[in-house]
């Protein structure tokens, strides 16, 4: 597959075209940024690790009927995946309270939740990624109803399956979020699912395995992101 022009440049990836106009390529870089990009770095081989480990995920929803933009795995640092109009609005899901929620409820980390919270965020970088509730979406018109509904159910699916996956490899699957968007009408998972984007905790020991190591500078970032990939892809 040729790798045509960048049209998108993000924060941990780059998007080309392809021949393609269905397909597309996501390319994996080590940048790493935090709190809304006020806080920049570079994680080695980041890139490397997240590519696998989303292919890794991707390739296990799929076979579970959850519907997501991966195609496959091209090489080290980039996947073909079909093109989808993003939705602008980021899903949450949490299973234990962590990182914003803590701060916004004045709650304890690691306090358990009676059932997964579903929450969403409209993708804005200017504004911080600002919660938003599904009358917003529906009333600003980012989502339908229908679409609205598949995207919860989807959500809790991933939830019930990454969960069970990650207990399997010794990990809490804490928190996550996810993307969706629109392909030919029909809705699918895209963007990425690593420890960019998953809080995973170690089980027993609650040591951090994510980029909560690279937002509160507790070291061996590089080795977190490369033991979630050993576990993951073994
Ligand atoms: N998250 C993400 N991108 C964002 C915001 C959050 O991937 O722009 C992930 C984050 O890694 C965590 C979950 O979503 O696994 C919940 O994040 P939270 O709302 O607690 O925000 P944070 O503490 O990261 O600011």
């Amino acid at each position: 597959m040729k790798r045509g022009e960048a049209f998108y440049e993000g924060k941990a990836k780059i998007l080309y075209t392809t021949d393609d106009p269905d397909l597309i390529i996501q390319y994996f870089k080590d940048d790493a940024t935090a709190f809304n990009a006020q806080k920049r770095g570079t994680i080695r081989e980041k890139g490397i690790f997240n590519n696998k480990i989303s292919e890794v995920l991707f390739t296990l929803l799929e076979g579970k009927g959850v519907p997501t933009h991966f195609v496959r795995r091209l090489n080290d640092r980039e996947m073909l995946v079909r093109r989808l109009e993003i939705i602008p609005v980021e899903v949450i899901v949490r299973n234990l309270v962590a990182g914003s929620l803590a701060k916004r409820l004045g709650l304890e980390e690691g306090t358990p939740l009676s059932r997964p919270v579903l929450e969403h965020c409209y993708k804005s970088d200017a504004l911080g990624d600002p919660m938003v509730n599904e009358s917003y979406i529906l009333g600003l018109g980012w989502a339908t109803e229908a679409e609205l509904r598949e995207i919860a159910r989807l959500a809790f699916r991933v939830n019930e399956l990454l969960k069970e996956f990650f207990d399997q490899r010794n990990l809490i699957l804490v928190d996550f979020k996810l993307e969706f968007g629109r392909h030919h009408g029909k809705v699918y998972l895209g963007d990425e699912i690593c420890p960019d984007t998953c809080r995973l905790w170690e089980k027993g020991t609650l040591e951090k395995l994510d980029k909560d190591r690279f937002r509160r500078d507790l070291g061996r970032v590089e080795d977190a992101y490369q033991e979630v990939c050993r576990r993951v892809c073994s």
